[in-house]
């Protein structure tokens, strides 16, 4: 079944080479009970790794059913080591995180459509473990280790069964168990190969192979060969696994999930990792994207084809100056723009101040803004009880006010004020009307505020006898332009201002603009915060890296008996990257959750 022909191996360490094994030939037969004994260092296991396929000879050739090994790819050699050999090992070599049953069905992961962990128990009983299948490796002690070992290299019915000084750790009840098991399966028709320090163990064998400093010395026959059992039930080379996709898959990730479990904090802290960055990217762009739509929203509300002009900084002998007399507004400027510039649709003067209100002793500092009744449609403002002002009130200076619903709750507790008398700045003034709820605009409660006719403001509130601002309504937007222009040239005329000061003397703001600067600020804005969230979400990324670094240093041994028993490289890079993504997946979920809940926390609070 297995012919070797001058196979040699050699290490070399540097400059100095270790001749592992030098041109050793043998064959071995079908149902044959061989053992290979020899001095520590003289080639024993080297030789079990060449036969097994965990290595591959320098030189030599090794023909495995007719087939030579150096011809086959990686797929063939795994489908060997999956399903022709089983390996025991001298430390055992369990998983320790899997239980007695899990350890036996590892190899079928690799090699069969599914695990069948009956057969895995059924196996554990066969080798007298049959109320051990829950038990971890640590559980155990080192013979029932070794008896789970053997019974895990019998899941996919190997042909041949490799066995490197299986009782070397064992005292000598347990290694009688061993043999005993060995012998029995030989017995089955399993060609059996055992490398032992124990000469009684190489006497129960059927052949004894010595073996000194790489080369064999002898070779004795001690049993015959039983007669040849008949051919294989199975081919041996050709036929790979079969996985079907979705149960790989399933197996891999529960395998990724077990393995994080094993590592608890580890992994929690990878995933802690991801959660955060994935929570910051989500939480800026949801939270970049709520801000944006509320100043849309606010700006819409006053309408885009609004123009707003102030007074501006006149020079005076190359001085400058804040808001000269020259450059001051009336309310009489006001009056003249909407008279005499075509186009404007409509003009509202305004003022606005903080002031001290109060109620029946209840004391609120809120903000007064003086207008003219056109407010009342040029901002969207009409009653939602009571009503506005008139131009009559206006004129008579009346002291009538409408007042926003935060004003009315800090001051009347909720009820309605309407017709009830409350003081600004000491002034008493009637309540005519209340105002829609507007809501925070980004730096204050718009909600918060009394409107009083402007003449009246002037008068008897604030003592100012200009305007700080005159908003312009105008028809259509292709007409802003050129209303800024007649605006301006109304304003210096007005004023009398000469040529050489007209250079920001008045400023004209298009709230469009306004708008466009301040989308174009916070777009900016939220770029940054999710460049800086993806940096964060990139840290947690290369965490997982370093984890699973870590991990598949850590667990050369586990890599090595995996492939020994059937895996793939793929098959692990698989397995690794299936860790990755339980962590990736488990930290994004839980992250797009907080960044939700954050998002939705901050947005219920800045009332967007
Ligand atoms: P045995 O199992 O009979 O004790 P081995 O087959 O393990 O012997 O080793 C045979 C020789 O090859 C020893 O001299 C050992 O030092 C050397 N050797 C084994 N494995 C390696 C290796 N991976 N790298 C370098 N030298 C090795
Ligand atoms: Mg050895």
């Amino acid at each position: 079944m297995i012919k070797l022909s001058n196979v040699s191996k050699q290490y070399r360490m540097g400059s100095h080479v270790v001749h592992a094994l030098r041109e050793v030939s043998f064959e071995i037969e079908r149902g044959d009970f061989v053992a290979i004994m020899g001095a520590s260092g003289s080639g024993k296991s080297t030789l079990m790794h060449l036969l097994g396929l965990l290595d591959v000879p320098d030189l030599g050739s090794y023909v495995i059913e007719g087939r030579e090994i150096a011809n086959m790819n990686d797929e063939d050699l795994s489908a060997l080591r999956g399903r022709v050999f089983g390996f025991v090992f001298q430390q055992f070599n369990l998983i320790p995180r899997l239980s007695a049953v899990e350890n036996v069905a590892l190899p079928m992961i690799y090699t069969a459509a599914h695990r069948d962990l009956s057969r895995a128990a059924e196996l554990l009983d066969h080798v007298g473990l049959g109320d051990r299948l829950d038990h971890h490796p640590n559980e155990l002690s080192g013979g029932q280790q070794q008896r789970v070992a053997i019974a895990r290299s019998l899941i996919n019915r190997p042909l041949v069964l490799l066995a490197d000084e299986p009782t070397g750790n064992l005292d000598s009840a347990s290694e009688r168990e061993i043999l005993d098991t060995l012998r029995r399966l030989n017995e089955q028709g399993i060609t059996v190969i055992i490398v032992t320090h124990e000469e009684e163990v190489g006497a129960q064998t059927k052949r004894l192979i010595r073996m000194k400093d790489g080369e064999i010395v002898s070779d004795e026959r001690l049993e015959p060969l039983p007669a040849i059992p008949a051919e294989p039930e199975k081919p041996v080379v050709g036929e790979v696994a079969g996985h079907s996709l979705l149960g790989g898959v399933f197996a891999y990730l529960s395998q990724g999930l077990s393995m994080l479990m094993a590592n608890k904090v580890r992994s929690g802290l990878s995933v802690l990792g991801i959660l955060i960055g994935v929570a910051a990217v989500v939480a800026t762009l949801a939270l970049g994207r709520g801000a944006r739509q509320s100043i849309e929203q606010q700006m819409s509300a006053l309408g885009s084809n609004l123009l707003v002009l102030r007074s501006g900084a006149v020079r005076v002998a190359g001085v400058t100056q804040q808001a000269g007399t020259v450059s001051r507004l009336t309310v009489e400027d006001s009056v003249a723009i909407g008279e005499s510039v075509p186009h404007v649709l409509g003009v509202c003067p305004s003022i606005n101040d903080r002031v001290q209100a109060t109620y029946e002793g209840r004391n609120w500092n809120t903000r007064v803004i003086g207008a003219t009744p056109s407010y009342e449609w040029m901002r969207n403002a009409r009653p939602t009880i009571g009503r506005f002002f008139t131009e009559e009130e206006n004129r008579l200076r009346a002291r009538v006010a409408v007042v926003g619903v935060a004003l009315v709750r800090e001051l009347f507790g909720g009820r309605n004020p309407v017709g009830k008398y409350f003081k600004i700045n000491k002034v008493n003034f009637q309540i005519i009307g209340v105002l829609p709820e507007k809501g925070f605009a980004t730096w204050w409660d718009q909600d918060d505020v009394a409107i009083v006719p402007i003449l009246t403001t002037m008068d008897r509130v604030t003592g100012k006898d200009y305007v700080e601002s005159i908003e312009i309504q105008i028809d259509h937007a292709s007409n802003i332009g050129w209303v800024q222009g007649a605006v301006e040239e109304l304003m210096y005329s007005r004023h009398r201002v000469p040529a050489s000061q007209r250079e920001g003397a008045f400023r004209i703001q298009n709230l469009g603009d306004v708008q466009s600067a301040m989308e174009e600020s916070n777009r900016t804005m939220s770029l940054l915060l999710a460049a800086i969230a993806a940096v964060s979400l990139l840290v947690g990324g290369i965490g997982i890296m370093n984890i699973m670094l870590v991990s598949v240093a850590e667990r050369t041994r586990e890599i090595g008996l995996r492939k020994a028993v059937g895996a793939r490289g793929g098959d692990i890079m698989v397995q690794f990257l299936a860790e990755s993504v339980v962590v990736s997946v488990a930290g994004g979920l839980c992250g797009i959750a907080l960044g939700w809940a954050v998002s939705e926390g901050f947005s219920r609070f800045a009332g967007w």
